[in-house]
């Protein structure tokens, strides 16, 4: 409508969109980039529609013009005349009457057809996004990315500052919450936060995540502080980003014990029992996941940057976006290998990369045993519905004839086979 604002823009950082979508922006477009950025999860779990990596966009809008953004689909047309206009708006309409008869789902359980439960859980990126989680359903928090907390602002937030953002989403919690550590790094850069080295030409591949924090020990306590003592106030789990050896883990964990016996001495309140997990993002972490599988007390595949790095291609790079394929055997046996481990080890194993929230490989993910996804809290309810019509007997059986297929005819059947059920 006449008030509403796109704005069409080179490139967009997650610090941005959090400013204007403040300021009530529609809608956004962006030359570079790739939907599965970091500025494009942030942008999803907002629900704002928005295309990435639209090349030469801004040399062909004209201030004031008209612009549908048609996230789905990747398209944003200027100035569209009324047939477009037309089918645009009705197709809006046949989506709020779908979302409202997904509605209907929310107080059902998320049961397979042959009686298996399924835990979802919501991703959320500031507190308040609890709010859409359970609206939508969710069963608990399955991946809060603390990092937006640091955006946007000269210094990094104190221990009390976050200690209140962790009490409250743990408050507003029905059910288990999962903290993130700090992700910060690469296409998550903060303005107080420790500049990228002069010499890192290859972010994704440097000092980020766990390894910045283990770097910057006065920084990550602050963090496990906050952490800690806001574990008294509901069931919150630890989850530790980007752990690619045993030591990283071991190290983290060493550090969560000394903040505890600090919190001790001080007479602060905190649980003692609270679990820590690793997120399995890296390769070599999925094939090391029966190792790691003894230190965890869950692990969580974050598929965003499992499958970065299997296929090496940065994620937000939308030259090569293209290559990236959930579905590449070798990212279907690391997520296998890591689920069989966590099985072994008898700790869950969660998904909260954007694959768990793709309609697409629903039926995969559930053949391939996995049991608990986590996605931002307006996918729950379509996942919710496939998983209700699907039954894992026959999933089972599809898949592992897809990942010992060497045949492409007989792989695209196959993946035909699980695709998500039609709507009626
Ligand atoms: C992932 O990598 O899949 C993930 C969930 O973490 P992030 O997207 O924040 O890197
Ligand atoms: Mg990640």
């Amino acid at each position: 409508h006449s008030e509403a604002t796109v704005i069409v823009a080179d490139d967009i950082t997650p610090a941005d969109i959090i400013l204007l979508h403040q300021q009530g922006v529609a809608a956004f477009i962006s030359e570079h980039g790739g939907p599965l950025s970091h500025t494009a999860i942030l942008v999803r779990s907002l629900g704002v529609p928005a295309v990435f990596g639209l090349h030469h966009a801004r040399r062909m809008v004209v201030d004031g013009e008209i612009i549908i953004v048609d996230g789905d689909n990747g398209h944003a047309i200027a100035g569209p005349d009324a047939l477009a206009l037309a089918w645009y708006e009705k197709r809006q309409q046949l989506d709020k009457d779908y979302r409202r008869e997904l509605g209907r789902l929310k107080s059902e359980p998320a049961i397979t057809q042959d009686g298996h439960t399924v835990c979802l859980m919501a991703n959320i990126e500031l507190p308040e996004d609890s709010v859409s989680a359970y609206d939508n359903g969710a069963h608990g928090v399955g991946l809060f990315r603390t990092e937006f907390l640091y955006m946007n602002r000269e210094k990094m937030p104190d221990e009390e500052e976050q200690l209140e953002a962790y009490r409250r989403v743990l408050e507003a919690a029905r059910g288990p919450v999962t903290i993130r550590t700090l992700d910060l790094g690469a296409d998550k850069q903060v303005d107080s936060g420790r500049s990228q080295s002069p010499t890192a030409t290859n972010p994704a591949l440097g000092l980020r995540a766990i390894r910045l924090c283990l770097k910057e020990q006065d920084m990550f306590r602050v963090q496990l502080r906050a952490l800690l003592r806001a574990s008294s106030f509901g069931e919150m789990r630890i989850m530790l980003p980007m752990i690619s050896n045993l030591q990283e883990l071991r190290q983290a964990l060493h550090l969560i014990e000394e903040t505890k016996d600090d919190l001790r001495r001080q007479s602060l309140a905190y649980n003692e029992k609270v679990q820590v997990g690793a997120m399995i993002e890296v390769p070599a972490a999925a094939l090391a996941a029966p190792l790691l599988a003894r230190y965890a007390d869950f692990f969580s595949i974050g598929t965003n940057d499992l499958i970065q790095y299997t296929l090496a291609i940065d994620r937000v790079d939308d030259e090569v976006n293209y290559l990236y394929d959930p579905l590449h055997p070798a990212v279907l046996r690391l997520i296998q290998i890591t689920i069989e481990a966590g099985a072994q080890a008898g700790i869950p194993v969660a998904m909260c990369g954007e694959m768990a929230s793709d309609p697409r490989y629903t039926r995969l993910l559930l053949g391939l045993g996995l049991t608990e996804f986590s996605m931002n809290p307006g996918s729950l309810l379509e996942i919710k519905r496939i998983i209700r019509h699907s039954d894992t007997r026959g999933l089972r059986g599809i898949v592992q004839r897809l990942l010992a297929s060497t045949n492409s005819a007989e792989m695209h059947e196959l993946i035909e086979q699980l695709a998500a059920p039609a709507l009626h």
